[in-house]
């Protein structure tokens, strides 16, 4: 489907979301992701199609992505293309597709893992749970590398979501809680039961080794689900 960009915002240092108008109404779950193709010149041998979660909420009226620029001498010529996309630009945005969304039945313990700009599902979702006056026991803990890159948080604000934010090398005056998430850190948040089931985005490295240590730890294979984005570095 056919989607103009409208305009972008500035979530952090290098951080931005970027809104678009769709030709007719998208149908998408608050979670999921779809493949964007935006034509550029001289695409470089990653090409001209990117997977993004939708970060914004089935209730809004733009469809976003957030994503990161990772400066001029090691970016994709996708992403030079996107951080420089103009008004009234066209892409074509792929049906959404995923099942990190949330579970059907609404008293589901929940515990969500945000590494990075992995954050950007749990921003639909928590966007759409406010939107829709929906609550959810829900566990929000947040890894970041610096107290710079911490977004959304206004969103975690309007869904009533304390935000556990854990930053791996933070300033000293980051009066908060310091580290990398661990399984060890996600299990001391809450003890699951039986039913929670744990949700972890990030890097597909971090994502995949804090799989391993969660199931190692006792969680079964069913209670993990797992979004996993390729090309961003183990550390988020
Ligand atoms: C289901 C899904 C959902 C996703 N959702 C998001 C999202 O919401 N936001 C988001 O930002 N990303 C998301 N991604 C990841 C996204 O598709 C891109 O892979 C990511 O943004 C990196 O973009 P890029 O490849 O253009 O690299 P850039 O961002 O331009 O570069 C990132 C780094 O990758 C290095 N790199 C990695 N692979 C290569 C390679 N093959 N050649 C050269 N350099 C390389 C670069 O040196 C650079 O340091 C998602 C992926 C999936 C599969």
């Amino acid at each position: 489907m056919k989607v103009i960009f409208d305009h972008s915002e500035s979530e952090a240092e290098h951080i931005r979301t970027f809104y678009f108008k769709p030709e007719k109404p998208v149908h998408f779950t608050a979670g999921q992701f779809a493949e964007w193709t935006l034509k550029h010149d001289n695409p470089d041998n990653r090409g001209i199609r990117r997977w993004f979660t939708i970060s914004s909420s089935p209730t809004q009226e733009f469809v976003t992505i957030t994503t990161k620029y990772a400066g001029d001498d090691k970016s994709s010529s996708f992403k030079k293309a996107l951080f420089s996309v103009e008004p009234g630009q066209e892409l074509q945005m792929s049906d959404a597709m995923g099942d990190f969304v949330l579970p059907k039945l609404v008293q589901t313990s929940l515990i969500f893992v945000a590494g990075g700009i992995g954050i950007t599902p749990f921003h639909s979702i928590l966007g759409w749970l406010a939107d829709t006056n929906e609550t959810r026991p829900i566990r929000l803990l947040y890894g970041v590398h610096n107290e710079d890159e911490i977004i959304f948080q206004p969103t975690f604000e309007r869904a009533k979501q304390h935000a556990t934010i854990v930053v791996k090398e933070p300033s000293s005056a980051w009066g908060g809680q310091r580290g990398q998430l661990s399984a060890e850190l996600i299990l001391g948040l809450e003890q699951p039961s039986e039913d929670t089931l744990v949700y972890v985005s990030g890097p597909e490295p971090m994502v995949e080794s804090l799989q391993k240590d969660l199931r190692a730890a006792g969680l079964k294979n069913h209670q993990f689900v797992g979004d996993f984005f390729p090309n961003y570095s183990a550390s988020y």
